[in-house]
């Protein structure tokens, strides 16, 4: 079913947790990050279309501002992603430009997708972007984005930037092969939900576990994000991103995952 959906979409978007960017030393995996571009690389080469939307300016900021480390005060955490997405960027920019590939940054708050002009705007921009070849690298604009006024979480980014974009196929990637019954962290006898077809149904029979470290919405996000994205007939793949080429793994069926289908 996975192989199906990848094969069959020209629009996919693809979504990175923190702790899928971050290697074991905290700062970006810039390996991972090449070695993912140039799985991207030969999508695009084969028609598809592509568009990021990218977590880690927090992780980046702290590597570049270790100083900061034990800040919690707001303006701090907000300066830090300031300082990390740039990082973030740099790190993305390196990878796909030994693919002559180039990119392009867009970050969004949720007010953004609450005004018709606005959201015109950014559908137009990511319209023009990808049908000139460029990845369009989505962020939440951490700087302008209080609390109250947040989305928050990425998942729900992706989604909602899946819906914008019209996307075939929103692939999220995280630390964790896909849905358990119950946070496989906690329970090693947990077991991987490939197929989920029923949203109420599924959520009535799992449990849902802790986030990491650096995880904002964790798998109650991802359900979210793929109902959201299925209630305008777009699939969700929830996946591994930290195993080896995980992308080709995927689309050769090597690796498992949970699809969200109706
Ligand atoms: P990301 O940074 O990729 O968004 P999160 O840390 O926010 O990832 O969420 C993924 C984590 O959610 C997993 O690593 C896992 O520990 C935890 N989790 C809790 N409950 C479940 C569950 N039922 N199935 C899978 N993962 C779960």
């Amino acid at each position: 079913m996975i192989t199906q959906l990848i094969q069959d979409a020209r629009k996919i978007i693809f979504k990175f947790g923190s702790n899928t960017l971050a290697g074991k030393d905290g700062n970006i995996n810039s390996a991972f990050l090449l070695e993912f571009a140039d799985q991207a690389a030969a999508q695009i080469k084969k028609g598809k279309q592509i568009v990021i939307v990218s977590s880690g300016a927090q992780v980046a900021g702290l590597s570049t501002m270790d100083k900061w480390a034990r800040k919690k005060d707001i303006h701090y955490r907000q300066a830090l992603c300031a300082v990390g997405q740039v990082e973030l960027m740099e790190n993305w920019r390196r990878a796909f430009s030994q693919y002559d590939l180039h990119i392009a940054q867009i970050l969004l708050t949720r007010e953004d997708f609450n005004d018709t002009n606005r959201t015109l705007n950014m559908r137009n921009t990511l319209f023009t972007l990808v049908d000139e070849g460029i990845i369009p690298i989505i962020n939440e604009n951490d700087t302008v984005s209080v609390e109250e006024i947040k989305i928050g979480d990425n998942d729900t980014l992706a989604a909602r930037s899946a819906i914008l974009w019209s996307a075939d196929l929103l692939i999220l990637f995280s630390d964790i092969d896909g849905l358990y019954d119950k946070n496989p962290k906690e329970y090693p006898e947990a077991t991987l939900v490939e197929e989920v077809r029923d949203m109420s149904t599924i959520r009535k029979n799992i449990t849902i576990g802790a986030t990491n470290n650096f995880g904002t919405g964790g798998i109650a996000t991802k359900l979210d994000a793929a109902e959201m994205a299925l209630s305008y007939g777009i699939p969700t793949i929830l996946a591994h991103g930290g195993k080896p080429r995980s992308l080709e793994a995927l689309t050769s069926g090597a690796q498992k995952g949970t699809v969200f289908l109706s």
